[in-house]
């Protein structure tokens, strides 16, 4: 068996994908992918090397630059190809993550990159973090560690005796936070629906007062679910305001800061998330704007015995849980898991905290401009204030809603036909829009103003203009 040749092969298809200036739309939709794939089970076996041709040349078609420089969906971070290279040597050592003794690297790193992260993000050093897939299992992990803890203050034990016969747990929430962490109570047995949700103003931040109003009612274990960086408009919720009232009644607060929690790594946008530091959990992502490859996101939890009793996963055949040894998965609710810890360690120590610094205000920067540009075209209107790295625009504004919506929605679909990039849509208060995310490490004012004239072209095009 040649690994040499094989391993080899895999880095040039991948460098050579990475190269390629590759279109913002896939060559191929879902229902020609699945066409073209489906095939009955193999019966026999087949070269190591055409295996892996066979995969790149059946997959590629079907593949879109999401990593590149002008791939506006969702929030999206660009495979960092540093944290790529990491990410290969990470599946070729194939270490379990499980414990400390069986990869003492693999947990040694993590706890490493853990610090990093920590001191990066401006949150408390004693704060223990887990290495999850994303913002969704990190929400569920601190909710977790949130349900213990609120529940143990009043003498019940949630991770032995679960949630039947609990004292009731209210869940405060905004009314515009992210669609996973509502998920996330559902897994926790806590309901997506069984929640008092706070009314929010234009940009989507819970309004101080509504919250203020409805913490006075709460009586008996709650939990706050405050956010950094909401999803549409990139607003943040005023912690100064908030958490104190909070946690006066007792309640934990968690931060779901996917995205937004990296305005910490930057001076001039710190006091978006003045005193976010004060809460009790947040949750935060590597593959947004730390740029690691999929998958990869973090829980932070300020009180580690509660994060711990959550979490922990203990047998006769595992290491015991000891206080100066680390196990990762004593903070994830997995076993078995991908050593996400090498990813991170490498991007942090590449980028350094000025790098990761300068990223996030490039991305910001590139966002506020393409903001700018579009706002002074006839008919655009941008619809949040562009705090961060998150714009949300409305074309056909001025007409009746129907109207725009059309509109909008035209344009949309002409940008993401072109390839030329790409933005996805929402309704925002009702309106259709096109949501645009700048979180990629490749995007500068040359992409802004590249990706502006793309919109523009496709504004045209839906308005059935002729673009120059
Ligand atoms: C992306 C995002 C999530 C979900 O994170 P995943 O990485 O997709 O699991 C949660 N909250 C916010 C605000 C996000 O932007």
């Amino acid at each position: 068996m040649d690994i040499h040749a094989l391993f080899l092969k895999a880095a040039e298809h991948a460098a050579r994908f990475r190269e390629g200036d590759r279109s913002h739309r896939p060559g191929r939709d879902y229902a020609a992918s699945v066409a073209a794939l489906s095939e009955d089970l193999p019966i026999h076996a087949m070269s190591q090397q055409k295996v892996i041709d066979e995969m790149v040349w059946r997959a590629e078609p079907g593949l879109a630059a999401m990593t590149g420089p002008r791939f506006h969906g969702w929030v999206i971070g660009g495979s960092h190809p540093v944290g790529v290279a990491a990410d290969m040597l990470t599946s070729a050592w194939g270490q379990n993550a499980g414990n400390h003794m069986a990869s003492p690297s693999a947990a040694a790193m993590e706890l490493v990159a853990g610090r990093w992260l920590l001191e990066l993000l401006g949150l408390p050093e004693h704060a223990s973090v887990g290495f999850v897939t994303g913002a969704t299992m990190a929400n569920f992990t601190c909710l977790a560690a949130a349900r213990s803890a609120v529940l143990e203050k009043v003498g019940w034990d949630v991770d032995r005796q679960g949630l039947f016969g609990a004292p009731p747990i209210t869940v405060l929430i905004g009314d515009d936070a992210h669609t996973t962490v509502f998920s996330a109570l559902q897994f926790l047995g806590l309901g997506h629906d069984r929640v008092v949700r706070i009314p929010t103003d234009e940009q989507g931040r819970m309004i101080v007062a509504e919250f203020e109003a409805a913490i006075q009612n709460v009586q008996g274990p709650a939990i706050a679910i405050l956010q950094a960086g909401q999803i549409n408009t990139g607003a943040f919720d005023d912690f100064t305001a908030i958490i104190p009232m909070a946690q006066a009644k007792g309640a934990w607060v968690h931060i779901d800061g996917a995205f937004g929690l990296w305005a910490q790594t930057l001076p001039s946008k710190r006091h978006l998330a003045k005193d976010v530091d004060l809460a009790d959990s947040w949750a935060t992502d590597g593959h947004k704007w730390l740029q690691t490859p999929y998958d990869c996101g973090y829980a932070i939890v300020r009180d580690e015995a509660a994060h711990r009793r959550a979490m922990t996963i203990s047998a006769s055949f595992l290491p015991a849980a000891s206080e100066d040894e680390r196990d990762p998965s004593h903070y994830v609710p997995e076993l078995s898991r991908r050593a996400r810890g090498f990813a991170t360690w490498t991007m942090i120590k590449y980028l350094g905290r000025e790098g990761i610094a300068e990223l996030v205000a490039r991305s910001c920067e590139a966002a506020s401009a393409i903001a700018d540009k579009l706002a002074a075209e006839q008919g655009v209107a941008i619809l949040n204030d562009v705090c961060l790295n998150q714009v949300i625009v409305r074309f056909g504004a001025g007409l009746p809603d129907e109207e725009g919506d059309r509109i909008t929605e035209a344009t949309i679909a002409a940008l993401q036909a072109s390839g030329d990039a790409f933005a996805g849509g929402a309704k925002w208060r009702g309106l259709q829009v096109m949501r645009i995310s700048v979180c990629n490490y490749q995007t500068g004012m040359e992409e802004a103003q590249h990706t502006t004239e793309a919109i523009i072209a496709a504004y045209d095009q839906a308005r059935g203009h002729n673009s120059v």
